[in-house]
């Protein structure tokens, strides 16, 4: 966790992924303000997906939000998150695209694939983020790491096109890389090295540190906290009383110091899981337990389909911000059901999620720890066959989860749910749709 731990870490970022992944896809598009909706998807009809909006009636984008907005868009002050009807107001030109989850996952896949042949460990962040550790790849130094990151700008260039473009950043941790990135766009190559960090750092905005939001920023701001530099000259044990852990996570930003470890979920193939970044915070406990059913049904899912059952369970929870938590433990009863994951599951969260509970109100949680991602993976596997349930009910409860399979195998991961998971956030993600949360 500090600046000097020698790790290289590199983070990648698209820049404005979803319009210019379409302006990829389409040159008619190049160089035009576009927006891309989500939502109302059904009222978005027309020749190659697309519709301009002159001529058309500004209702029949009265439910959609725009989730990204090409660069030029952004020039005219369209925003993500606007909606649909308030973008086209004050940019009367604006192209919208209804979105193509299917097409931003290939080129994330394609980004991945790169980034996995030339480093050490990849974690994605979000469909158009993911960050590297590249100590090795880099030869542990800087130059090496700078070369080695000019090659993937240049892979993903030939692979995704070159209008699809990337900034990338280099840093001693994922905090620095992070704000490195951010720091040149588009197209941007930005190397800290560990002796320049707290200089880069102190030329920084607190709203640049991911992790630091608009409320957050106000309540510093009430401090009279309204720079890094000024962030850096409160003590720890007043960052602390007021922001509990939080404070330790301000604390260490403000000294360019970051977490450098990295959530491969690729790098142990003897374990199955699932990982999802929410589109906006959940803030309350039943919506987070849910959302953990729906994800661990689909690690179950994974677990029967290939004939295994797992008798180890990891979750983790990241917080609005770097700082994450993640736990494991071992189980007697092999397990292959989605709810007895997340009973186990659950029981590890729930106490993490109560112990920082500022807000008293049963069920709430503080802002500073709504959750951005869970993540829930099983290991230590065995053939599901051995784990032969000796109780009848639970011979019942095997056959009753095989035939739904067979449903499944047949029409679709989709084609059953359970009722408590009908309205989870992760089932629009399942159904096709989700936000490009940032640029
Ligand atoms: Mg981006």
């Amino acid at each position: 966790m500090t600046a000097t731990s020698g790790k290289i870490i590199l983070h990648l970022d698209f820049n404005t992924y979803f319009a210019s992944v379409e302006q990829q896809a389409n040159p008619f598009l190049r160089g035009k303000p576009i927006g891309i909706a989500g939502k109302g998807r059904e009222n978005l009809q027309g020749g190659f997906g697309r519709v301009t909006v002159n001529g058309l009636n500004p209702e029949r984008f009265k439910r959609s939000v725009i989730t990204t907005a090409s660069r030029q868009a952004k020039r005219s002050g369209v925003k993500t998150a606007m909606a649909t009807w308030e973008a086209l107001k004050i940019c009367p030109d604006l192209i919208i695209i209804p979105g193509d989850p299917r097409k931003y996952a290939q080129i994330t896949k394609r980004f991945l694939q790169i980034l996995r042949s030339n480093c050490d460990e990849v974690e994605q962040f979000s469909t158009d983020e993911a960050f590297a550790n590249i100590t090795t790849a880099s030869g542990g130094d800087y130059l090496g790491a700078t070369l080695l990151a000019e090659r993937i700008r240049n892979q993903v260039r030939d692979d995704c096109g070159e209008v699809a473009t990337v900034s990338i950043g280099v840093g001693p941790n994922k905090l620095v890389a992070k704000l490195a990135s951010e720091s040149v766009k588009p197209n941007g190559l930005t190397v800290i090295t560990p002796e320049a960090v707290e200089e880069f750092v102190l030329g920084r905005s607190l709203a640049d540190v991911c992790g630091i939001g608009p409320r957050l920023e106000s309540r510093l701001g009430a401090m009279g906290v309204t720079s890094i530099a000024t962030l850096k000259k409160v003590a720890l044990p007043i960052l602390l009383r007021e922001f509990k852990q939080y404070g330790l996570f301000l604390y260490q930003a403000s000294r360019g110091i970051g977490p450098d470890y990295l959530e491969d979920d690729q790098a142990d193939p003897l374990s199955i899981g699932q990982s999802y970044t929410f589109p906006y915070n959940l803030s309350n406990e039943l919506e987070v337990k849910t959302n953990l059913l729906a994800l661990a049904d689909r690690v179950a899912w994974r677990l029967r389909k290939q004939g295994l059952a797992a008798k180890k369970i990891s979750v983790f929870v990241r917080w609005d911000s770097f700082s994450g938590w993640s736990g494991s433990r071992a189980i007697k009863d092999p397990i292959y059901d989605g709810r007895e994951l997340t009973d186990v599951g659950w029981s590890m969260i729930l106490p993490r999620l109560r112990s920082g509970t500022i807000n008293t109100k049963p069920g709430a949680m503080s802002f500073e720890l709504a959750v951005r991602q869970l993540g829930i993976s099983v290991s230590d596997l065995i053939q599901l066959d051995t784990a032969e349930p000796l109780l009848k009910k639970d011979q019942k409860k095997k056959n009753t989860l095989l035939a739904l399979d067979k449903v499944s195998a047949k029409f679709g991961t989709g084609s059953w749910q359970r009722l408590s998971t009908l309205c989870t956030v992760f089932k629009e993600r399942v159904s096709g749709w989700h936000y490009d949360h940032e640029d």
